[in-house]
């Protein structure tokens, strides 16, 4: 996705810093009335608010003292400008301009500051008419504005969003500065359009053969712009010339780039040659790793970080609250919860736990961090409901959606992405078709590809498989193989042979090397005798050479993570739990469990018997946990694949049996079992 929350709040973090220090030393100059010298003004950076807030805050000190050197003429002038200015401070725009009418009349002008600050209204009132007439008043009468101020322009035409008039007015420019430069670089950067990243890249060009020599902003917002790996080692390697990699600040743009490009061996290589690092840097690591499905590394991370003495802040514990969730490890993440609780206000952060909490399927807990917070947004509302319909709670789900709409919070696409699925899960077929056919009309919201799915799914789920198809064909943008999947999985259930392979076919074509897709389309035609097919099948399995994926689960216990692989005995007690395991099977039995091997059919060569099905690897990870979790405890597993059918009936009846928790998490979705039933109502 895109470097989200954290990235912005620690790029933040250090900003403020350095405009601390700016304004710290801006601020010494401007008490004693001494112009402030221009390597200071250089930190002035565009997207800082903070700096020209308070630096103007400073700013009668030494209104005054330009005032009375302007005042030799005539009084008048001096009582203009002095007039001017006041309405500047005030923030009183009308009044503001009408003086400066005035003073353009008189052919006077008064001093950068209060132009800035003037300009700084227009831009909160979004007045572009006032903007460009104060452009024009700086430039009229053959009078030239200071470079400092020519830059505050440049800025405002930015903000506004009019690139070809800023444009313009750098060209206009007799002397560019580094401000000059860096503020059309980042404009240009900061846009969608690849068109606009290769003129940033091309202005970085411009500005190294003008002299200027960039500074960390220039490479921080040209970084952004960087298509591709080459073009990023090309920008890395003029950094190392300018000797700009030694800042934290630049290294810690690297590593953020390098990491969305997904080159996590050269985000840790920048990182890695760090002196001393800082816990930006550490931030965007650990960021990179957990952002990149790296959990593990991004976890190792943190351990090296606290070893080294940092603590962590809401940018750290966000990134590791995401690892946590990628690998479903709810023990670990509840420890973070301790020290997430230092922050409880911070929005972001309280989205990152309730995410943890739902997708590791503890929804006790996302419960109640939800109530407990007392800011929420979209991305909180969308959170919990998704939670809910994705952990089987579709009621909850939909009610929450009500609270939701009743609390003023506009839904978004995942939103109405959450309310769908729940609807398919509990069955509510008209409901579902409500919200699909409204969403656009009530809350402005294009069905995607993933509402689609969700709508095949919930028809063929109700058995109207001839309404999922033609729902397919309606779709406005290309089926993807989720969509095929949803049908594909209904006509398993719903026992339709021929849409199946129609379905499997339209897999293959998007997926050629899909293994679960071919399995599954040859025990369809084994099904109905058609060995030619099956023949046929593995023939194009053998000659793309593709093979089964073989299933694995994991499981966390003493903060430990268990992996179980079908037929792999490295586990140290392998022994001992596949003897609790017949163990187990033998009382199930005896109770009534028939093994289905029906499910047998799922290995392509059938050599799967009653056998190896017992030592299914979700089995394995959940006499484990037997063994080693108290009674009270909720064993959670986590799965590679769908889980399959007499492993969901296994579990179902051990759970009944034992008096026991079990949630699984497969790809796609969650089973909580609880008291002899699953949360997916034996449909998934
Ligand atoms: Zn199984
Ligand atoms: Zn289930």
């Amino acid at each position: 996705m895109m470097l989200i929350g954290y990235d912005r709040e620690s790029m933040k973090l250090r900003h403020f810093r350095m405009c601390t220090i700016v304004y710290y030393s801006s601020s010494m100059y401007i008490r004693r009335m001494k112009p402030t010298p221009p390597f200071i003004l250089q930190y002035w950076t565009s997207s800082c608010s903070f700096f020209t807030c308070t630096l103007l805050r400073l700013r009668p000190y030494s209104a005054t003292a330009t005032a009375t050197a302007t005042a030799d003429f005539s009084p008048s002038p001096s009582l203009l400008i002095d007039e001017f200015t006041r309405f500047c401070y005030q923030r009183d725009l009308p009044r503001a301009m009408k003086a400066m009418k005035s003073m353009q009349k008189h052919q006077l002008w008064a001093d950068s500051i209060t132009y800035s600050e003037l300009i700084k209204c227009c831009l909160a009132h979004h007045a572009i008419h006032h903007g460009r007439l104060i452009h024009k008043h700086l430039f009229s009468h053959g009078h030239r504005p200071a470079t400092f101020l020519i830059n505050i322009l440049l800025n405002m035409y930015v903000k506004f969003n009019l690139l070809d008039d800023a444009q313009a007015l750098f060209d206009q420019m007799p002397h560019r500065n580094v401000v000059s430069w860096t503020t059309l670089i980042s404009a240009y950067a900061n846009t969608n359009a690849m068109l606009h990243h290769d003129k940033a890249l091309q202005f970085l060009i411009l500005m190294l053969r003008d002299g200027v020599r960039p500074n960390m902003f220039t490479y921080s917002s040209v970084l952004r712009a960087s298509h591709g790996l080459p073009n990023l080692q090309q920008l890395h390697s003029s950094i190392i010339k300018t000797g700009l990699d030694s800042d934290v600040f630049v290294r810690s743009a690297l590593i953020d780039i390098y990491s969305k490009w997904g080159e996590l061996h050269n985000s840790l290589r920048v990182f890695d040659e760090m002196v001393t690092a800082d816990l930006v840097v550490w931030n965007s690591i650990i960021g990179g790793f957990a952002q990149n499905t790296d959990g593990d590394e991004a976890l190792n991370l943190f351990k090296r970080m606290k070893h080294a003495g940092f603590w962590a802040d809401q940018g750290t514990l966000t990134s590791v609250l995401r690892a946590c969730t990628g690998l479903a490890l709810l023990e670990l993440g509840r420890q973070i919860h301790v020290h997430v609780l230092k922050f409880n206000q911070d929005l972001i952060l309280n989205n990152a736990l309730l995410d943890m909490y739902c997708k590791c399927g503890s929804l006790e807990d996302a419960n109640s961090v939800f109530s407990r917070m007392v800011e929420t947004d979209v991305v909180s509302w969308s959170t919990m409901i998704m939670g809910l319909a994705q952990n089987g709670f579709s009621r909850k789900a939909l009610q929450l959606f009500e609270s939701m709409k009743a609390s003023g919070t506009k839904p978004n696409y995942i939103t109405i992405l959450g309310v769908l699925f729940a609807c398919s899960h509990a069955g509510l077929v008209e409901d579902g078709q409500f919200y699909f056919q409204s969403m656009n009309k009530c809350f402005g919201i294009y069905p995607g590809r993933e509402h689609y799915g969700c709508m095949v799914d919930l028809l063929g789920r109700a058995g109207k498989l001839d309404e999922a198809v033609k729902l397919i064909h309606e779709m406005e943008c290309e089926p993807d193989t989720v969509t095929w999947r949803a049908l594909l999985g209904a006509c398993r259930v719903h026992r339709n042979t021929d849409l199946a392979i129609y379905a499997a076919k339209r897999i293959l074509n998007l997926e050629p090397n899909d293994a679960g897709t071919y399995i599954l389309l040859s025990n369809i035609y084994a099904n109905s005798q058609r060995w030619e097919d099956v023949a046929e099948v593995r023939r194009a399995m053998r000659g793309r050479g593709v093979g089964k994926e073989p299933g694995c689960s994991w499981i966390e216990v003493d903060k430990q993570i268990h992996a179980f692989i079908l037929g792999d005995k490295s586990h140290p007690q392998i022994g001992v739990i596949r003897m609790e395991l017949d163990q187990f099977i033998w009382r199930l039995k005896e109770l009534g469990y028939v093994p289905d091997t029906n499910f047998v059919l799922q290995d392509l060569e059938g050599e799967q018997k009653e056998d190896s099905l017992s030592y299914h690897s979700e089995k394995l990870a959940i006499v484990f946990g037997m063994m080693s979790l108290s009674r009270e405890k909720t064993i959670r597993i986590r799965k590679n694949l769908r889980i399959c059918g007499d492993c969901h009936v296994f579990a179902k009846l051990l759970a009944k049996m034992e008096h026991r928790n079990i949630v699984i998490r497969d790809p796609i979705r969650y089973h909580h079992f609880r008291n002899g039933i699953c949360s997916c109502g034996d449909y998934w």
